[in-house]
Formats: C-alpha cells, structure tokens, sequence
C-alpha cells in the first residue's frame, strides 16, 4: 500500500493520465461510483506515509466536529452549518455533478480505514469512532440528492426485499397496527401508499426495540418512511464488526514499523491529552494536602468519592478505581498514595490493607502484573460504564445520580434556582458533560464559556488554572 514519495508521484501521474485519455467517467464507475460509501472493502491503492497520516488528520477534524456539534446540543441548521465548515475544509464530498471527484472519494476512503486502524484498539475507541463515522454517514445520506442516493442503495448489496403488493394486502392489518401514532386518522391509506422492505429483523434492532415495526417469523416489514435508520441499522453494523475484526488483525499490521506510531498519534488525537498514564515521580501533591485539592477543584464525581472516603472510612473497587487513578494524574506519588489510601482506609489493620489493597495501587501506577502505568478515566468512560449500585459511588453525578439527589447536591453547593433549572434542563436531553460544563462556569465565576468537559483532570487543571488567575486578579485565558 505505500510507497516512496516519489512512486506516489508517479501513481499519480497515471491516475491523471488515466484522467485524460481513459477519462474520468470510467474511473469513477470502477472505484467511486458514489459519493456515499459502506467501506466494505479497503483501498488497493498506492499512498505515501505522509498522505496516511495526513488524510486520517484531516478527517479525523471532520469527526471532532460532529462530536463537538452533537456535544454542543445545536439545532438542525447549526449542526449542518458546523458540520459542512469542516467537511469542506478538510474532507471536499462533492455529489456526481462536480468535477475532481477521483481524489476527493479516494480520500475519504483511505482517511476511513486509516482511522478504522487507529480506533480499533479499545471499546471506548471503537465506540467514539463509530458514533461519528455513523453521523458523518447519515449527514451525506440526507444531504445525497435523490437519484444518487437510490442508485447508491441499489448497490449497496442490502439484504432487503421489496413486499410486493400480494404480500402487502396479506398482511394489510398487521401493517395498520404498526404506524405511527401520528398518522392513525389515515392508516389504510398510508398503509397503501408505502413501500416495504422484508428484512431481517436483527438487522432493524433500534426500530424493533420501538415496537415501530410489524414482525414475523424473523422478518421486519418496514416503510420507506424508515429507510434511513434502516441504512443507518445496516452501517453501524457492518463497520461495528470490521473494527472488531481489524482489532484482531492489527498486532501483525502493527509490525509495520512506520505505521505504529502514526496510529498511536493519530488515536491520540482524539483521546486527547492522556491524563497519568506516565509515571509519577516526585508529584506536587502529598497525602497530607489532597483532600484540600480535591475538595476545591475536583469535579462533582471525584468529590462524591471523595466524600464518601472520608465518611465510610472506604470505597469499593470501582471507586477506587477511579479516585485513584484521578488522584494519580493530578500529581500522587504511589508514596504518597500508599500512605493516602492507608489513612483514609482507617478502619483496616495493616495487615488487610496490605493484602487488600495495596496491591491494587502499585497496580495502578505499574508496578505490578502487567507493569503497564494506567492512565485516569474520562468523562465518556465514566458515563458509559457500570451504573452504581448500591454502596458504589462511581461513576458521574450528572448520569447516574437521581434528580432528586442531583438537585439536593448543586443546591447545597449554593447554585441558584435557574442555574439548577438549566443543569437539570441540560440533564433531561442526556447532556451529561454539557451539565457539569455548565456547572464548573457556574461554580467558577469570571468565565463565560469552556470547551465541554471531556475529562476529570481537565476540569481539575482548569479549576486550579482559574484560582491561579483569580489570585493574581486577572482574568482568565482558557485555551479553546
Ligand atoms: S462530566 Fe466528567 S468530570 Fe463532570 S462529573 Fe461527569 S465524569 Fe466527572
């Protein structure tokens, strides 16, 4: 696949000439015939180290758009004014009308399955990057204009069939009880209007979860009406299982030397900063003055384990987990978090903690098993993991907390009625990270507005930032 610079260059040459004498509509018709794409399967073309890296850069902006724009919570015609900025800037799609569309589509193929590289190696990478890619789709889906969009779908190998309209009259009532709500003054019309797809009914997941759908014997009878999330059912899919099968693929791919630390630095990207996954050597923070640190720049779920350290005298190993792993990304020594942990757990003999739960500390910072320094959660990590049980205070507040509870905690942390009433709002829409956003500019007067929160220790150094300038009464420059 890749080749010198200067090969590069000779492909490309070849590719215009091809241009020129075998002409571009013979081009297109063989690999790009759409400007939509299921990326079944990946290019066989030549490219450079330097286009690997720099095409997945720029689609991955693309991505962080889409997540910035869906983060932001922006209606329709903002979501698509963002989205369209960054695509034509960095990912030009142009539709079957426009000209110079070999390099544009060639593009966006590659710079898809370099990503699918780099965002294979965990859950929480694959998910993030199939949630945008799915949203990138859908977008170009609902921008296609007609006559692409169904030539595309022809194509695209759907296991659909069309119910002929034998099959419909069959049927005829129990499609009536499956339309919508919505228009149940005219539902044999409708009914008699639309047209089918049998498909199977594992592959419409989301619409048979609704009770949108008529099921039998293993079919899904859906209307066109829904051809979008059947599209989408059938994208999310597809690309969910060949990341699970690049991830397996990618150890022998990785034994490419010079692709290795591109994909870590293209994933990176994305991760953002790496909070404590280094080594901390001689950290700022003591066990004697954490709880000081915590307590005045900690987000809302550190300070709820932290509270709850300090009332039971203990904290299951969720919560250990990552409190731990917080306090080490803000500067804990394993020293200082031996001696941390051991004081907090005041109720265990020397003994109990030793065998219980020092281990698992030296563990965090590498020191044991796999000797691998874990780095602190994120906010997405958190919010997507295991919901508290009983006796857990893992997790975030603005997630897993009740509203009763949620309301209860920023009231006694002196919000004010309408600041409580926009959080709560943010929370109704599962804004969860927009919530505590909101609730760190409220919490930190002087600022107007932040990037979403997207880690603890983000938060936490832009608190720490923030009392630094107050101090010094100027204000604040956040980094945007
Ligand atoms: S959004 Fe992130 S930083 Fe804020 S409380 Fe939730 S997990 Fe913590």
């Amino acid at each position: 696949m890749f080749k010198s610079k200067k090969s590069r260059t000779n492909r490309f040459a070849a590719v215009a000439n091809q241009h020129v004498s075998v002409g571009r509509d013979s081009m297109l018709d063989s690999e790009y015939p759409f400007r939509l794409n299921m990326y079944l399967d990946p290019p066989t073309d030549e490219i450079t180290i330097e286009e690997f890296e720099i095409f997945a850069l720029d689609r991955l902006q693309v991505l962080k758009a889409i997540e910035s724009a869906k983060l932001r919570n922006l209606n329709d015609e903002q979501f698509k004014k963002d989205v369209q900025y960054a695509v034509d800037k960095y990912l030009p799609m142009h539709s079957n009308t426009a000209f110079d569309l070999i390099s544009e589509r060639r593009k966006d193929h590659i710079s898809h399955f370099v990503l699918r590289l780099a965002y294979c190696r965990s859950d929480e990478s694959r998910e993030w990057f199939l949630r945008q890619e799915a949203a990138l789709f859908k977008y170009r889906l609902l921008e296609e204009n007609v006559k692409d969009r169904s030539a595309f779908l022809e194509s695209a190998k759907l296991d659909w069939h069309v119910v002929t309209a034998e099959q419909k009259q069959a049927i005829q009532n129990q499609l009536e009880r499956c339309v919508p709500l919505k228009i149940k003054h005219n539902v044999k019309e409708y009914v008699e209007q639309q047209t089918y797809f049998e498909v199977p009914f594992e592959k419409v997941p989301s619409l048979v979860r609704q009770r949108a759908i008529y099921l039998h014997q293993g079919k899904a009878y859906v209307p066109m009406e829904h051809q979008t999330s059947l599209v989408m059912e059938e994208f999310t899919s597809r690309l969910e299982s060949m990341l699970v099968a690049t991830a397996k693929a990618l150890p022998r791919l990785e034994e490419d030397d010079r692709l290795k630390p591109i994909l870590l630095n293209v994933e990176k990207q994305y991760v953002g900063k790496v909070y404590g996954a280094e080594q901390v050597v001689d950290g700022d923070l003591t066990a004697a003055n954490v709880d000081g640190a915590v307590e005045q720049h900690a987000p809302l779920c550190m300070r709820t384990l932290h509270d709850a350290l300090v009332q039971d005298k203990h904290l299951k190993h969720s919560g250990r987990m990552q409190f731990g792993l917080f306090l080490k990304a803000i500067g804990l020594s394993v020293d200082q978090a031996l001696l941390y942990w051991r004081m907090a757990f005041s109720k265990k003999t020397d003994d109990e903690f030793q065998k219980n739960y020092a281990y698992n500390i030296r563990h965090n910072y590498g020191l044991e098993g796999r000797r691998v320094s874990y780095g602190a959660y994120s906010c997405s990590k958190i919010i997507k993991g295991d919901a508290p049980s009983a006796g857990d205070h893992h997790g975030c507040p603005f997630r897993h907390f009740s509203s009763g509870n949620l309301e209860a905690r920023l009231y006694k942390d002196k919000l004010l009625p309408n600041q409580v009433r926009d959080i709560m709002n943010l929370i109704q829409g599962s804004h969860y990270q927009l919530a505590c956003t909101k609730y760190f500019e409220f919490t930190h007067p002087g600022h107007d507005r932040i990037d979403t929160i997207q880690h603890p220790n983000a938060y936490y150094e832009l608190s720490v930032a923030s009392a630094a300038e107050t101090e010094q009464g100027e204000p604040m420059d956040v980094e945007r």
